[in-house]
């Protein structure tokens, strides 16, 4: 399991900076309210999720730097939908990122809810595409019973390894110092009962105004998108030196920028607060 917590860690590193820049590159693509509706073929996703008011669309949007990116999932008619918006050079996105509609709001009514129920358990147990989930949970609430629940979603997927997960522990400028190496302790004990040996578990401090853990969002979510393809490269490389015994996985492990698209190293615009 991997665990960071640097907050006020500003400066950053030329991989992080490689990260935000392809961050940066999202837009919007398409919205949908039933699994059908989303696109075919196999670019990879990742699903944000998380409880109504937990901060995803400002995480989202501190992401992709990009104030108003989320801003349509909040619209009225599409906050019980999908909302995908695509990563990667414009004219051949490398990655979808998926906002799926936050959950807990207790005024919704129950046949509402089950219906969403029923779209995100389909979506995040059968989605082929579906490459990693970022949950968002307030540091200072930790997990709640619908966060459970939706853990219990990817369990099975996750303990195979074939969906990552990113736990965000967001509002972290709310918390002091001792408060929030309690939030990561609380996180871990969550996180612990879905570790296995092929599982990629992580959590990380987030706040969107005070930019803490932004960098290391943008290069977890860059490793898990690109580390194959930097794989790929590196095996197509080494056969066309016919060097057979390359390691493409050592270069994927070691080298996250190896693959990066063609993107200015550094992000256009300064990170701004959301
Ligand atoms: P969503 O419903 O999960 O999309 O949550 P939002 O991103 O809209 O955030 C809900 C509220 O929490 C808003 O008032 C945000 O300004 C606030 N918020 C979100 N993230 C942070 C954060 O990191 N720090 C602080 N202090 N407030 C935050």
């Amino acid at each position: 399991m991997t665990e960071s917590s640097r907050p006020g860690a500003n400066a950053l590193s030329d991989s992080a900076k490689t990260a935000l820049g392809w961050a940066h590159t999202a837009r919007f693509l398409t919205t949908a309210s039933q699994l059908v509706h989303l696109p075919e073929g196999d670019l990879g996703e990742i699903a944000f999720v998380g409880r109504s008011n937990a901060g995803k669309s400002t995480a989202i949007n501190t992401l992709a730097q990009r104030r108003q990116l989320a801003f349509a999932s909040k619209t009225p008619g599409r906050t019980q939908h999908i909302n995908l918006f695509a990563m990667g050079p414009k004219d051949a996105p490398d990655t979808y990122l998926a906002d799926l509609p936050g959950y807990g709001f207790a005024s919704v009514e129950r046949s509402a809810k089950l219906r969403w129920q029923k779209v995100m358990a389909d979506y995040l147990e059968v989605r082929r595409n579906l490459h990693g989930v970022v949950l968002m949970v307030d540091s200072r609430l930790g997990f709640t019973p619908l966060d459970k629940q939706l853990l219990e979603f990817i369990a099975p997927r996750v303990g195979t390894g074939e969906v990552k997960l990113l736990v965000l522990l967001t509002k972290a400028d709310k918390l002091n110092k001792r408060e929030q190496a309690a939030s990561l302790a609380s996180a871990q004990e969550v996180l612990a009962d879905l570790a296995t040996d092929a599982s990629d578990l992580g959590m990380l401090l987030f706040s969107g105004p005070k930019q803490v853990g932004v960098g290391d969002l943008a290069e977890t979510l860059y490793g898990w998108t690109h580390a194959h393809n930097a794989a790929a490269a590196a095996a197509v490389a080494a056969v066309a030196t016919g060097d057979a015994a390359g390691d493409a996985a050592g270069v994927a492990a070691t080298s996250p920028a190896a693959d990066a698209p063609d993107l200015p190293a550094d992000p256009a615009e300064p990170l701004s607060p959301v």
